[in-house]
Protein backbone atom coordinates (compact mmCIF):
# COMPACT_ATOMS: atom_id res chain seq x y z
CA UNK A 1 0.00 0.00 0.00
CA UNK A 2 1.28 3.16 -0.97
CA UNK A 3 -0.67 6.56 -1.71
CA UNK A 4 -0.53 7.08 -4.93
CA UNK A 5 -1.95 10.50 -5.99
CA UNK A 6 -2.92 13.81 -4.14
CA UNK A 7 -5.29 16.47 -5.36
CA UNK A 8 -6.29 19.72 -3.81
CA UNK A 9 -8.80 22.00 -5.20
CA UNK A 10 -9.30 25.08 -3.12
CA UNK A 11 -7.27 23.42 0.03
CA UNK A 12 -5.44 26.33 1.70
CA UNK A 13 -2.58 27.87 -0.66
CA UNK A 14 -3.51 25.50 -3.58
CA UNK A 15 -6.66 27.82 -5.09
CA UNK A 16 -6.49 25.88 -8.44
CA UNK A 17 -6.78 21.97 -8.79
CA UNK A 18 -3.19 20.40 -8.01
CA UNK A 19 -2.10 16.74 -8.81
CA UNK A 20 0.71 15.57 -7.10
CA UNK A 21 1.89 11.75 -8.03
CA UNK A 22 3.89 9.71 -5.54
CA UNK A 23 5.88 6.54 -6.35
CA UNK A 24 6.32 3.38 -4.27
CA UNK A 25 9.21 4.43 -1.19
CA UNK A 26 10.49 7.91 0.02
CA UNK A 27 8.80 11.26 -1.49
CA UNK A 28 10.59 14.78 -0.68
CA UNK A 29 8.47 17.71 -1.28
CA UNK A 30 11.02 20.82 -1.32
CA UNK A 31 10.03 24.27 -1.92
CA UNK A 32 11.13 27.84 -0.62
CA UNK A 33 9.52 28.76 2.73
CA UNK A 34 5.90 29.37 2.97
CA UNK A 35 5.52 27.73 -0.44
CA UNK A 36 2.79 25.32 0.60
CA UNK A 37 4.54 22.23 1.63
CA UNK A 38 3.08 21.86 4.94
CA UNK A 39 -0.49 22.56 3.25
CA UNK A 40 0.36 19.36 1.46
CA UNK A 41 0.88 17.27 4.78
CA UNK A 42 -2.23 18.84 6.36
CA UNK A 43 -4.51 17.72 2.94
CA UNK A 44 -3.43 14.20 3.55
CA UNK A 45 -4.95 14.15 7.24
CA UNK A 46 -7.51 16.54 6.38
CA UNK A 47 -9.00 13.67 3.46
CA UNK A 48 -8.28 10.97 5.80
CA UNK A 49 -10.61 13.03 8.51
CA UNK A 50 -8.73 14.77 10.73
CA UNK A 51 -11.04 16.85 12.80
CA UNK A 52 -9.31 19.35 14.89
CA UNK A 53 -8.51 22.84 13.02
CA UNK A 54 -5.62 23.16 15.32
CA UNK A 55 -3.73 19.65 14.04
CA UNK A 56 -4.14 21.98 10.64
CA UNK A 57 -2.29 24.61 11.53
CA UNK A 58 -6.01 26.73 11.59
CA UNK A 59 -8.16 28.52 13.80
CA UNK A 60 -11.55 27.17 12.78
CA UNK A 61 -11.58 24.21 10.64
CA UNK A 62 -12.90 26.52 7.45
CA UNK A 63 -9.89 27.75 7.59
CA UNK A 64 -8.66 25.21 5.17
CA UNK A 65 -10.72 27.02 2.28
CA UNK A 66 -8.48 29.38 -0.18
CA UNK A 67 -9.10 32.48 1.63
CA UNK A 68 -8.00 34.48 -1.15
CA UNK A 69 -5.03 36.53 -1.67
CA UNK A 70 -4.33 40.20 -3.51
CA UNK A 71 -5.16 39.00 -7.16
CA UNK A 72 -7.50 36.31 -6.55
CA UNK A 73 -10.85 35.92 -4.81
CA UNK A 74 -11.71 33.69 -1.69
CA UNK A 75 -13.31 30.04 -3.21
CA UNK A 76 -16.09 28.66 -1.15
CA UNK A 77 -15.11 24.88 -0.97
CA UNK A 78 -12.28 22.72 -0.29
CA UNK A 79 -11.73 19.39 -1.89
CA UNK A 80 -9.30 17.03 -1.68
CA UNK A 81 -8.82 13.61 -3.27
CA UNK A 82 -6.74 10.80 -2.09
CA UNK A 83 -5.43 7.72 -4.26
CA UNK A 84 -3.92 5.07 -2.63
CA UNK A 85 -2.83 1.71 -3.99
CA UNK A 86 -4.23 -1.06 -2.71
CA UNK A 87 -2.74 -4.17 -4.62
CA UNK A 88 -1.50 -5.83 -1.58
CA UNK A 89 -4.59 -5.63 -0.05
CA UNK A 90 -3.57 -4.02 2.83
CA UNK A 91 -6.60 -2.21 3.11
CA UNK A 92 -9.85 -4.20 3.76
CA UNK A 93 -11.72 -3.44 0.74
CA UNK A 94 -11.83 -4.90 -2.55
CA UNK A 95 -10.05 -2.72 -4.75
CA UNK A 96 -6.66 -2.30 -5.84
CA UNK A 97 -6.95 1.70 -6.24
CA UNK A 98 -8.92 3.01 -3.07
CA UNK A 99 -9.90 6.96 -3.71
CA UNK A 100 -10.89 9.03 -0.42
CA UNK A 101 -12.09 12.32 -0.99
CA UNK A 102 -13.37 15.16 1.15
CA UNK A 103 -15.39 18.64 0.22
CA UNK A 104 -15.89 21.11 2.95
CA UNK A 105 -18.34 24.05 2.01
CA UNK A 106 -18.02 27.36 4.43
CA UNK A 107 -20.86 27.14 5.20
CA UNK A 108 -21.36 23.66 6.07
CA UNK A 109 -19.45 20.16 7.02
CA UNK A 110 -17.50 17.80 5.39
CA UNK A 111 -19.43 15.17 2.87
CA UNK A 112 -16.60 12.48 2.16
CA UNK A 113 -16.65 9.12 -0.38
CA UNK A 114 -14.72 6.26 -0.92
CA UNK A 115 -14.61 5.30 -4.71
CA UNK A 116 -16.75 7.42 -5.32
CA UNK A 117 -19.71 6.29 -3.37
CA UNK A 118 -20.56 8.74 -0.78
CA UNK A 119 -19.35 7.92 2.91
CA UNK A 120 -19.73 8.42 6.23
CA UNK A 121 -16.09 9.99 8.55
CA UNK A 122 -16.60 6.33 10.44
CA UNK A 123 -16.07 4.33 6.82
CA UNK A 124 -13.29 6.11 6.01
CA UNK A 125 -11.64 5.74 9.49
CA UNK A 126 -12.42 2.06 9.81
CA UNK A 127 -10.78 1.32 6.15
CA UNK A 128 -8.37 3.13 7.53
CA UNK A 129 -7.61 1.68 10.85
CA UNK A 130 -6.00 -1.63 10.24
CA UNK A 131 -3.25 -0.14 7.97
CA UNK A 132 -1.94 1.71 11.28
CA UNK A 133 -3.48 5.22 9.58
CA UNK A 134 -5.61 6.49 12.31
CA UNK A 135 -7.97 8.59 13.16
CA UNK A 136 -5.70 9.92 15.43
CA UNK A 137 -3.12 10.82 12.38
CA UNK A 138 0.22 10.19 14.59
CA UNK A 139 1.51 8.64 11.05
CA UNK A 140 1.92 11.91 10.30
CA UNK A 141 4.15 14.19 12.27
CA UNK A 142 4.28 17.66 11.80
CA UNK A 143 7.46 20.05 12.40
CA UNK A 144 7.93 20.43 16.19
CA UNK A 145 5.65 17.77 17.03
CA UNK A 146 8.80 15.30 17.15
CA UNK A 147 9.03 16.82 20.43
CA UNK A 148 5.90 16.60 21.89
CA UNK A 149 5.55 12.43 21.13
CA UNK A 150 9.39 12.31 22.86
CA UNK A 151 7.74 13.76 25.88
CA UNK A 152 4.52 11.81 25.54
CA UNK A 153 3.27 10.46 28.69
CA UNK A 154 3.62 6.46 28.94
CA UNK A 155 -0.08 6.33 28.33
CA UNK A 156 -0.44 8.28 25.20
CA UNK A 157 2.56 6.46 23.91
CA UNK A 158 0.94 3.24 24.52
CA UNK A 159 -1.83 4.83 22.51
CA UNK A 160 0.69 5.80 19.57
CA UNK A 161 2.03 1.74 19.49
CA UNK A 162 -1.83 0.36 19.70
CA UNK A 163 -3.17 2.74 17.02
CA UNK A 164 -0.19 1.49 15.04
CA UNK A 165 -0.41 -1.87 15.95
CA UNK A 166 -4.37 -1.32 14.38
CA UNK A 167 -5.11 -2.81 18.36
CA UNK A 168 -7.16 1.25 19.12
CA UNK A 169 -9.82 -0.10 16.65
CA UNK A 170 -11.01 -3.30 18.75
CA UNK A 171 -10.17 -1.72 22.04
CA UNK A 172 -12.76 1.20 21.09
CA UNK A 173 -15.39 -1.54 19.79
CA UNK A 174 -14.51 -3.25 23.17
CA UNK A 175 -15.38 -0.38 25.34
CA UNK A 176 -18.42 0.48 23.08
CA UNK A 177 -19.40 -3.28 23.66
CA UNK A 178 -19.11 -2.28 27.45
CA UNK A 179 -21.12 0.32 27.54
CA UNK A 180 -23.78 -1.42 25.90
CA UNK A 181 -23.81 -4.55 28.23
CA UNK A 182 -23.71 -2.09 31.20
CA UNK A 183 -26.79 -0.21 29.63
CA UNK A 184 -28.70 -3.33 29.19
CA UNK A 185 -28.00 -4.76 32.54
CA UNK A 186 -29.64 -1.67 33.75
CA UNK A 187 -32.79 -2.14 31.91
CA UNK A 188 -32.97 -5.79 32.75
CA UNK A 189 -32.93 -4.73 36.80
CA UNK A 190 -35.38 -2.22 35.82
CA UNK A 191 -37.92 -5.07 33.88
CA UNK A 192 -37.16 -7.01 37.44
CA UNK A 193 -38.96 -4.45 39.15
CA UNK A 194 -41.24 -4.03 37.04
CA UNK A 195 -42.12 -7.47 37.12
CA UNK A 196 -42.29 -7.83 40.61
CA UNK A 197 -44.19 -4.83 40.91
CA UNK A 198 -46.89 -6.52 39.18
CA UNK A 199 -46.87 -10.19 40.60
P1 LIG B 1 7.93 26.49 5.65
O1 LIG B 1 9.05 25.94 4.84
O2 LIG B 1 8.19 27.89 6.11
O3 LIG B 1 7.45 25.59 6.76
P2 LIG B 1 5.78 25.65 3.85
O4 LIG B 1 6.29 25.44 2.46
O5 LIG B 1 5.56 24.43 4.68
O6 LIG B 1 6.68 26.70 4.62
P3 LIG B 1 3.01 26.18 4.29
O7 LIG B 1 3.00 26.40 5.76
O8 LIG B 1 2.52 24.89 3.76
O9 LIG B 1 4.45 26.50 3.72
O10 LIG B 1 2.16 27.32 3.54
C1 LIG B 1 1.97 28.55 4.10
C2 LIG B 1 1.27 29.42 3.10
O11 LIG B 1 -0.04 28.95 2.87
C3 LIG B 1 1.16 30.84 3.61
O12 LIG B 1 1.57 31.71 2.57
C4 LIG B 1 -0.29 31.01 3.90
O13 LIG B 1 -0.74 32.31 3.66
C5 LIG B 1 -0.91 30.05 2.91
N1 LIG B 1 -2.24 29.63 3.36
C6 LIG B 1 -2.56 28.88 4.44
N2 LIG B 1 -3.91 28.75 4.53
C7 LIG B 1 -4.44 29.42 3.48
C8 LIG B 1 -5.77 29.65 3.03
N3 LIG B 1 -6.83 29.15 3.67
N4 LIG B 1 -5.94 30.39 1.91
C9 LIG B 1 -4.89 30.90 1.24
N5 LIG B 1 -3.60 30.71 1.61
C10 LIG B 1 -3.38 29.98 2.72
Amino acid sequence: MYLKSLTLRGFKSFASSTTLHFEPGITCVVGPNGSGKSNVVDAIAWVMGEQGAKSLRGGKMEDVIFAGTAGRAPLGRAEVVLTIDNTDGALPIDYAEVTISRIMFRNGGSEYSINGRTSRLLDVQELLSDSGIGREMHVIVGQGRLDSILHATPEDRRGFVEEAAGVLKHRKRKEKALRKLDATEGNLTRLQDLLSEIR
